[in-house]
């Protein structure tokens, strides 16, 4: 049981035992008006601290529920997750069968489960999280990268003295 409702049913169970006191003097013989004043005061704070074990249980009710409704969310999204071994990120399937290609964060899923979409970095086919530093490279940048040195090297060697401009 939630320590709120167990709070709430101790409060219930002194009131009672309260008024069950002054009914009991009662039937000894007239009780002073003093004394039922106080045991009325009595079952009125009793019943205020049952007033608050309800708000404090409906609070974390509340709570329990928004945990519900996160942890529910994620589960969908763990479903829709899968692997992108081309550069090492997730996608989610429904967005790729839409033609969506969204990167999304490996290291931000595992640490928060957060689905934080990569940018483009300035290289083609590289991709960056903007909470993290590594970068996501593919294929594509790789293809690019091999582009770039072989275009390097034809000019190394076209200046290169004894090279020939071609
Ligand atoms: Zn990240």
């Amino acid at each position: 049981m939630i320590a709120e409702i167990a709070a709430g049913i101790t409060s219930i169970k002194n009131a009672l035992a309260v008024a069950q006191t002054l009914r009991d003097q009662a039937k000894l013989g007239p009780v002073a008006p003093d004394i039922v004043t106080e045991r009325l005061l009595l079952i009125h704070d009793h019943m205020l601290d049952l007033r608050q074990a309800l708000l404090d249980a409906a609070e974390r009710e509340q709570k329990l529920i928004e945990k519900i409704a996160t942890y529910d969310q994620s589960k969908e999204i763990q479903a829709d997750l899968d692997w992108e071994p081309d550069g090492g990120y997730y996608f989610r399937k429904s967005e790729r069968a839409a033609g969506k290609m969204i990167p999304y964060c490996p290291i931000c899923w595992h640490a928060a489960s957060n689905t934080i979409p990569m940018a483009n970095h300035k290289y083609p086919g590289v991709f960056k999280c903007g909470l993290h530093e590594p970068l996501y490279t593919t294929k594509v940048f790789e293809e690019w990268q091999n582009k770039q040195d072989a275009a390097r090297r034809r000019n190394i060697g076209r200046f290169a003295p004894g090279g020939s401009y071609t």
